[in-house]
């Protein structure tokens, strides 16, 4: 048996195209633009190539694009006045910081200063805890993206065993809940886990977020299982190059389970989308319009 390949490129097109269609629609009907604020600071070079790509499709949605650049050595005073400036600004719906911070300040507070209606990374511990109980929040853009191509993958998820490798607060938590929100039977694994692959064995749903490249082998994986992958290792190629690989091993686990995402091409494409999503949606509640359907958890 050869999985079917869940394309999330495609489906982040999908997404994209439902966002961009609300948007017109706000600025049509209601003269609204959704406006989205990026701040980064210091010149990670990873970051600034998210950051570029998260300003280009953000315009390319019909929406407001404001990107902050801020030196390495920005106090975190300047920094805090300058989200209280955008949690202040009726053009700003959506407010992100991208991680990680310079050392020298302390991420938990900065990103519980952002107005949690417009946290649309969702990391504000009062999302988290509006999550966690079940009430409406603004939810992790990569578990929301996976979430969204496991009900087009199944439908309903209600009685799955899903098993969530990895239980960091901004992919393997969040999973969870939205997978118990969901009404699987939800078990996290980690690295203290006894026997992490008997525990893979039973899951209908199998999520990998780890960070260790194709640890996950084919022989762990449940015939039939829909596996998402959220890693994104580079490895060394022969040549001397790289290329970007996930947690599981494709080439076994693409021979077992029933529906695979790829590395590239899968959970990647789909956490920008449901950043833009989340940014309509953060429009819509901060207005008193309706939410958009198919874009929330
Ligand atoms: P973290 O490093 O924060 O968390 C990794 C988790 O994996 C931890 O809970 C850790 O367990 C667990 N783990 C580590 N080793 C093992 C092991 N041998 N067996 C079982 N569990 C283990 O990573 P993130 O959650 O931030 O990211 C995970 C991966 O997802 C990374 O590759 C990252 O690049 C990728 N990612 C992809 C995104 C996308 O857009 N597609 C977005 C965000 C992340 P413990 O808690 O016990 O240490």
């Amino acid at each position: 048996m050869t999985a079917q390949i869940i394309d999330g490129k495609a489906f982040a097109v999908t997404v994209r195209e439902k966002v961009a269609g609300h948007v017109a629609r706000l600025v049509e009907e209601n003269g609204i633009t959704p406006g989205l604020a990026v701040v980064l600071v210091g010149e990670d070079p990873a970051s600034q190539v998210y950051v570029r790509n998260k300003g280009k499709q953000t315009k390319e949605v019909g929406m407001l694009s404001v990107e902050h650049r801020l030196a390495d050595t920005t106090s975190e005073e300047d920094l805090l006045k300058l989200i209280d400036d955008l949690n202040k600004d009726p053009k700003i719906h959506g407010i992100l910081v991208q991680l990680p911070l310079p050392d020298h300040l302390d991420s938990d507070l900065v990103i519980n200063s952002i107005d949690p209606a417009k946290d649309v990374d969702g990391f504000h511990i009062s999302n988290v805890g509006l999550l966690g109980t079940g009430q409406k929040s603004m939810v992790p853009c990569t578990p929301l993206g996976c979430l969204m191509m496991l009900r087009e993958q199944h439908g309903s998820l209600s009685g799955l065993n899903a098993v969530v490798v990895g239980r960091s607060n901004i992919v393997g938590k969040p999973m969870a809940q939205l997978l118990l929100g969901d009404s699987c039977t939800v078990t996290i694994a980690h690295s203290r886990t006894k026997d992490l692959a008997e525990v893979c064995r039973g899951a209908d749903i199998l999520v990998a977020a780890v960070g260790r490249p194709q640890m996950i082998p084919g022989d762990w994986v449940k015939p039939g299982a829909t596996v998402i992958d959220v890693g994104i290792n580079r490895i060394p190629k022969e040549d001397g190059k790289t290329r970007l690989v996930g947690d599981v091993d494709f080439a076994s686990a693409v021979e077992v389970a029933g529906a695979i995402t790829p590395v590239p091409g899968g959970v990647g494409p789909m956490t920008i989308a449901c950043l833009l999503a989340n940014t309509v949606t953060a429009c819509c509640r901060a207005n008193g319009l309706p939410e958009p359907e198919g874009l929330t958890a």
